[in-house]
């Protein structure tokens, strides 16, 4: 069989630990036996981020936008432990981060499901994908602890010196706290954009929540911003497509999402994000089954698994004993790439590739082949726990092109 071609290469980074040694499996036992694969390759394992103080990241970031499709392994995030651990010159940051700042991107997650993986909220029958705002609110705030008897202000100063105060409280006998909180408009309307095109990417509904009712300034604003970008740029669009936007108050939104079927996008504010992401991936069942994308409002895609980089799993591996990761997450954000790549150079024969590694993937569980973490969770009755590699060759006995 011919291999399938690529004409622009996808951005390659590859990364730590367990999963990098997933990286290479998949490569060797699901990709190169059919596609003719074309990367710009990027070494983001910490050992190369550290040799090349971290310029290596940076230049991945950089690639991606010019080529607009990359798909990354999980990397260490530097801590205490791994600056003597790796003998680190930095406590070098985490790579995802540098890769967000120079893309300006909304991340997206996704569950992958399964038959004999039951969510927790059983009517959760389609993926809910959330994303996730990744700048300001409580996140970049400013803290105070107030005295009794103090007196808390806003206090703006304009360009020319003036000044506006608001009273924030004024503390009596017992004293309390404060915070100042902000965000920027430019960070609210590419979180937007991201979002809206995102949707139409996947032809799925977007939400998006705020509590503009009590926040009438500032929950407001961002309401305000997402309406009017929708109104002029995405409107058309949406209805082509089918789609729709939908805001509510954030309290509806999550009565909503309980009672729904799933099977859209949930673009939340900074903190809402931060606490559903994971109340979303922990009620589908495992972290090893979402991906992950990250969407830059000028239309570049990094696909990645959500998961890090299962040290536990690395340090029984390097020991020599048998591991049973999962590489899902792992195949899916190549598959996700792959057929990104395939849209936009118009190649059907890698978007069919894509859809036939997910669909095999989907299979090997569903016939009962599965990795550790889903043989706990699976209801299925003839389930079989396979180790880290035979899970991979398993897939491949599947794909029909
Ligand atoms: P983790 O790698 O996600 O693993 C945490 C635990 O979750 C594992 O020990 C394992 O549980 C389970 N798990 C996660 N992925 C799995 C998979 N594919 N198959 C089977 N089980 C899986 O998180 P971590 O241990 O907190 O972090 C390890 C390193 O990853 C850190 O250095 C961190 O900086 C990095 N990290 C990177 C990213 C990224 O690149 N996007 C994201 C998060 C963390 P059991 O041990 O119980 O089997
Ligand atoms: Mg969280």
């Amino acid at each position: 069989m011919a291999k399938i071609k690529m004409t622009t290469p996808l951005v390659e980074m590859d990364g730590d630990e367990m999963t990098r040694i997933i990286w290479q499996w998949i490569k060797d036992i699901l990709i190169l036996p059919y596609v003719d694969l074309k990367t710009e390759y990027y070494d983001l394992g910490l050992e190369y981020r550290n040799e090349t103080n971290d310029q290596v990241t940076i230049d991945s970031a950089n690639a991606t936008k010019k080529y607009g499709v990359a798909v990354k392994c999980a990397t260490i995030t530097p801590n205490a432990a791994r600056m003597t651990e790796y003998t680190l010159k930095e406590m070098w940051k985490s790579p995802n981060g540098t890769i967000r700042a120079i893309l300006d991107g909304t991340v997206f997650r996704t569950p992958i499901i399964v038959k004999g993986i039951t969510p927790y909220i059983p009517t959760w029958t389609k993926p809910i994908t959330i994303a996730r705002h990744a700048y300001g609110d409580v996140y970049k705030n400013s803290e105070l602890k107030a005295p009794a008897n103090s007196k808390a202000e806003l206090v703006l100063t304009d360009e020319n010196g003036n000044e506006t105060r608001q009273a924030i409280h004024n503390f009596g006998a017992s004293g309390g706290i404060i915070q100042g909180v902000h965000n920027v408009d430019a960070s609210i309307e590419s979180f937007a954009r991201s979002s809206f095109n995102y949707a139409l990417d996947q032809k799925k509904d977007l939400w998006f929540a705020s509590k503009d009712t009590i926040s009438k300034i500032y929950d407001h604003r961002f309401k305000d911003i997402w309406a009017e970008i929708y109104e002029n740029e995405y409107k058309e669009k949406f209805e082509e497509a089918g789609i729709e936007y939908f805001y509510t108050l954030i309290d509806d939104a999550v009565a909503r999402v309980i009672r729904s079927e799933g099977g859209y996008i949930w673009a939340c504010k900074n903190y809402d994000g931060d606490v559903m992401s994971d109340m979303v991936a922990t009620a589908y069942g495992s972290l090893a089954m979402m991906t992950s994308v990250l969407v830059s409002p000028d239309g570049n895609y990094e696909y990645e698994a959500a998961h890090g980089t299962v040290q536990r799993h690395y340090y029984k591996h390097l020991k020599g004993e048998e591991t049973s990761t999962n590489s899902v997450a792992t195949i899916f954000a190549w598959t996700g790439a792959f057929r990104k790549r395939g849209e936009l150079d118009n190649l059907p024969d890698l978007i069919k590739y894509a859809d036939a590694l997910e669909a095999a993937t989907i299979k090997t569980i569903e016939d009962g082949v599965m990795t550790g973490d889903l043989y706990l969770l699976s209801k299925l009755e003839n389930k079989k726990k396979v180790n880290t590699r035979e899970f991979l060759e398993e897939i491949a006995k599947r794909i029909v092109l």
